[in-house]
């Protein structure tokens, strides 16, 4: 028989993570289904600087779903600790490793030189990074790229189909066909499943035929708001914030909320609707991220690109005439003289590092700048204390009153809801077996709950939990 064994991503949100032990005619093999960063605490510090092991001489192949790093975030390490096999993925999926992992080992060789400095100066021993620009260099080396819906062979007579997932650029829903006691096997990961109602992507595909399902449940226990409520609210953000005279704050995600913000900017300024002058994304990764965007238009959602009028041509002048990209730290620093009028989107998506933290010295101490939250802020975060009301907030060694007004728009989001996981999950013929993944206790059991209903049964693995397949 072969076997699944959950080393990730059960019971919670990151370091997704499945191997997978093909019964093969001749022998075993051992594939990996993700290789995830596990993100958010000192649990996860731990996590990600263990082992692993002999693993990566054993592995024969690594398929991947998308690139975001709680999915894709230790490949360099599994690299560094001597895997040279094939990395299976979309050729999107590629592209933003190429940024993703880049960027990744930059802030991971920032963050250890500071943690030295400190264990120097107090006798401790020093701590080494993950992985550095070498090992991400030779990870993208290894990346197979497939389109969506072509078969590849892997080792073991696996055979393996991409579907698009509509979550982010080039993220799939990975169908694997094996072998197992004899018969010919179907196993569907979901990825992460997009939210049909977002902008840019296209929908999830519905898959019809499985034997076992890996299906995400991030938000199993919810709906978003509907799109046009969300548009709406951010659209009369603007408006007020014009009237007010500010400047506007978005801090956002590099990959895919950033793309999805300047989408409706565009369309807001077609209709004479954004009264702002100028609008500048102030993220040099959040720059690369967009203009791949461009390049890779023809796999985004054909309708919304013709709402843009950029099918037949990348250039962002035209769909948004007052987006000025700023990439260099002076052309960053000069929008501090801008007293008004400006909508800044700016790194981090949670406010813990990058430029927006500048531009809060520069304006979060004015009633009249509107910072915009149109992310999810995770506990412990500057961005969290913010939403959560706080009136003082600490960053680069100084305090700054909040005194800018905060509004969050909760109805962004690159996953789908409940309603459209039970959707998806429903598409399926003959009644697969379910495993719910990626995703907090609470969500999953209500998902499971939800499912039941539907007469479809799911089971939540534990870490280390191994299934016949
Ligand atoms: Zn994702």
């Amino acid at each position: 028989m072969s076997t699944l064994t959950f080393q990730g991503a059960v019971k919670e949100v990151t370091g997704s993570r499945y191997l997978i032990d093909v019964d093969g005619n001749d022998r075993s093999h051992r594939l990996l289904l993700e290789c995830g960063l596990h993100q958010g605490g000192s649990d996860a510090d731990a996590a990600n600087a263990r082992s692993f092991g002999r693993l990566p001489g054993e592995l024969e192949a690594v398929v991947l779903s998308h690139g975001h790093l709680d999915h894709s975030g230790l490949l360099p390490k599994l690299v560094r600790e001597g895997y040279r096999g094939p990395i299976h993925c979309t050729r999107g999926t590629r592209d933003l490793l190429e940024i993703m992992l880049q960027d990744a080992a930059f802030i991971m060789a920032k963050d250890v030189e500071w943690e030295n400095r400190w264990r120097s100066r107090n006798g401790k021993p020093l701590i080494e990074p993950l992985y550095g620009l070498d090992d991400v260099a030779l990870t993208l080396s290894l990346c197979e790229t497939h389109a969506y819906g072509q078969p590849a062979r892997l080792p073991g007579g696996v055979t393996l189909v991409f579907r698009d997932a509509g979550h982010i650029l080039g993220s799939a829903i990975v169908e694997l066909t094996l072998p197992s006691g004899g018969q010919d096997k179907r196993l569907v990961f979901s990825g992460d499943l997009g939210n049909p109602g977002s902008v840019l992507m296209k929908d999830p595909q519905k898959i019809h035929d499985a034997d076992l399902v890996l299906m995400e449940s991030t938000y199993g226990d919810r709906d978003h708001r509907p799109l046009e409520e969300t548009l709406e609210e951010f659209a009369q953000v603007l408006e007020d914030a014009h009237a007010d005279g500010g400047n506007v704050l978005i801090p956002a995600f590099a990959v895919g909320r950033t793309q999805e913000i300047l989408y409706h900017l565009s369309v807001l300024y077609h209709e004479g609707r954004l009264r702002q002058q100028m609008v500048f994304l102030d993220s040099p990764m959040a720059i690369k991220v967009t203009e791949l965007y461009h390049r890779a238009r023809k796999s985004l959602d054909a309708e919304d690109l013709k709402v843009l009028n950029v099918a037949a041509s990348g250039d962002t002048r035209r769909y948004l005439p007052i987006l000025r990209m700023t990439r260099t730290v002076d052309e960053s620093m000069a929008i501090n003289r801008i007293h008004g009028g400006a909508i800044i989107i700016a790194g981090a998506g949670m406010c813990n590092g990058g430029r927006i933290i500048h531009h809060f010295r520069y304006n979060l101490e004015k009633p009249d700048t509107r910072l915009v939250i149109v992310g999810f802020q995770a506990a412990g975060t500057v961005g969290r204390q913010i939403v959560d009301g706080a009136e003082r907030i600490r960053v680069m060694g100084r305090d700054l009153t909040v005194k800018a007004k905060v509004h969050t728009i909760g109805g962004f989001s690159a996953h789908a809801g409940q309603t459209e996981l039970l959707g998806w999950a429903g598409a399926f013929r003959h009644r697969p077996r379910f495993y719910l993944v990626h995703g907090e206790p609470g969500a999953q059991q209500a998902l499971q709950a939800a499912l039941a209903e539907s007469d479809i049964e799911a089971e939540i693995p534990a870490y280390g939990d191994r299934i016949e397949l």
